[in-house]
């Protein structure tokens, strides 16, 4: 089922300078059955895979991934939305969300059930699309960014969580994204930091390591390119930092007990061939008890966004360092 063809063309060019100086980065394997081979363009730092596994690949991942995960955290999803809601509301009390690889759609109807806001949202995956519709009463669109049509200017605010590391071509996957944004929309994004990510791959082939990637995590950004990419691509940033540092020496190899995951390392796709995803069972009463789970009450949440804001460091993006990026964002 999978071979060569699993893979998009190599390419000669960078995805986003257009430059051809590329070096070797680093070596690592898709669900065991796809070799992949990061390279790092030389004049504008993206890192990347190449060739690129191709979409139908990456759909069978994802579907595997699903399948792997079960239920992923379905409560911290509608927390999520929740928490977005109440940020929200006070910037802009009411428009249309887009949530860009909703999964199931946890994390809309969170945003639904706490704000104004009209929630949408757009996935891949079959199934989590099914259940967002059927069983949540969403609208959510099949499919990719890309395949969004004659809905332009229709967003005020886009959210892409851990989404840009994924997509096939981040400019047109940018570039469709404003399209689809009114003047003056918001768009939010973030995504592992890509130097650090980065090195910890590299840090895992010194050591005679290759991982076996499930996410198709296949552009790493270290934070200036993130940074030019949406200036490129037409947007004003409002706001830009990395946090979470507790990863950053072990990313590096500087613990002296180098850590890294194995309970990935055996898995491939031909085992998940047969396999569906009936697992995902939640009932209508535990999606209803969400809105009253006691974790989830307002005063709690607005306590632990302050605790937030005051001690987690967020370093600017001149520093590399830190395990995720964030970047809030103005369509110009
Ligand atoms: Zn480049």
């Amino acid at each position: 089922m999978f071979n060569s063809a699993g893979y998009n063309p190599s390419v000669e060019r960078c995805y986003f300078c257009n430059g051809s100086d590329f070096c070797p980065h680093s070596e690592a394997t898709y669900w065991l059955d796809f070799p992949l081979h990061f390279v790092e363009c030389r004049t504008c730092r993206l890192i990347f895979a190449n060739p690129m596994p191709s979409l139908q690949t990456i759909q069978a991942g994802n579907r595997a991934l699903n399948i792997h995960h079960r239920s992923r955290g379905t409560l911290s999803q509608y927390r999520g939305g929740k928490e977005f809601a109440l940020a929200l509301n006070p910037i802009a009390p009411a428009g249309i969300l887009l949530d860009v690889g909703c999964a199931e759609g946890f994390f809309l109807l969170g945003v639904k059930e706490n704000s104004p806001w009209q929630a949408e949202g757009v996935e891949i995956i079959d199934g989590a699309v099914e259940f967002a519709r059927k069983r949540l009463g969403l609208t959510v669109h099949h499919g990719t960014l890309d395949t969004l049509e004659n809905i332009a200017g229709r967003f005020d605010f886009i959210r892409m969580n851990n989404v840009i590391e994924h997509v096939q071509h981040p400019v047109r996957f940018l570039e469709k994204a404003r399209q689809l944004l009114k003047p003056g929309g918001r768009i939010y994004c973030s995504t592992p930091n890509g130097f650090q990510d980065g090195h910890f791959l590299k840090t895992a082939n010194r050591r005679g390591f290759k991982f076996n990637l499930l996410e198709n995590h296949f552009f790493y950004y270290p934070p200036q390119t993130l940074r030019h990419l949406f200036e490129a691509g037409g947007f004003k940033i409002i706001k830009h930092y990395a946090e979470d540092l507790s990863h950053t020496l072990n990313d590096f190899g500087l613990l002296p007990r180098f850590k890294y995951p194995r309970e990935n390392q055996t898995l491939n796709l031909a085992a998940f061939q047969n396999k569906s995803n009936e697992d995902f069972v939640i009932s209508d009463e535990e999606i209803h008890a969400f809105k009253n789970h006691p974790a989830l009450k307002t005063w709690k949440l607005r306590f632990h966004k302050f605790r937030k804001e005051l001690f987690n460091v967020k370093l600017p993006p001149v520093f590399p360092l830190g395990h995720q990026q964030e970047i809030y964002a103005l369509k110009l």
